[in-house]
């Protein structure tokens, strides 16, 4: 670990000292850390709680020992349970990815098969919005609660920069 910061100061004033005595801007700084800059000056103004994984990666980044009140304890608990929670997502996530794929074939089906429309297409259409709602609830990073993208080669979340996976 590196250099101690004073436990007087904030921990979005610690971040903010340790940067500049690094010589880095904000975007830089963001940069090495892989996350977005918005959250760098969120961390930095006080203006988030940064889950204590980022904090890991920004004192890695700047060299530095933060003073936050978390134990290691805390952090690999904390970490195991949202990453318990992704795995769950990700299951739903991939329920809904076959539900669509099932609701398109199904509809091809009954296009061709000439039952008329109006018998078909109300039900059709309430189970493809159902699967959308549900993605939109459920596909959403267990840190920072944004929607997530791609669901196959996620890796980390570029907004918070939580691990999914080590
Ligand atoms: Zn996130």
């Amino acid at each position: 670990m590196g250099k101690k910061m004073d436990h007087q100061l904030t921990l979005g004033e610690q971040v903010k000292i340790a940067r500049k005595l690094k010589k880095l801007s904000q975007v830089e700084f963001a940069d090495k850390c892989n996350l977005n800059i918005r959250t760098i000056q969120r961390i930095e103004n006080n203006e988030v709680k940064p889950r204590l994984f980022t904090l890991r990666i920004i004192e890695e980044v700047l060299d530095i020992e933060l003073f936050t009140k978390f134990d290691d304890d805390t952090e690999s608990e904390e970490l195991q349970k949202l990453r318990n929670v992704f795995e769950k997502r990700k299951q739903t996530r991939m329920f809904t990815f076959i539900a669509a794929i099932f609701l398109l074939v199904t509809t091809l089906f009954l296009i061709l098969s000439g039952i008329p429309k109006h018998i078909w297409a109300p039900f059709i259409y309430l189970l493809f919005f159902a699967d959308f709602i549900v993605i939109g609830i459920s596909w959403r990073c267990p840190g920072c609660n944004c929607l997530l993208g791609d669901v196959f080669n996620i890796k980390y979340c570029s907004k918070c920069g939580l691990k999914f996976y080590d």
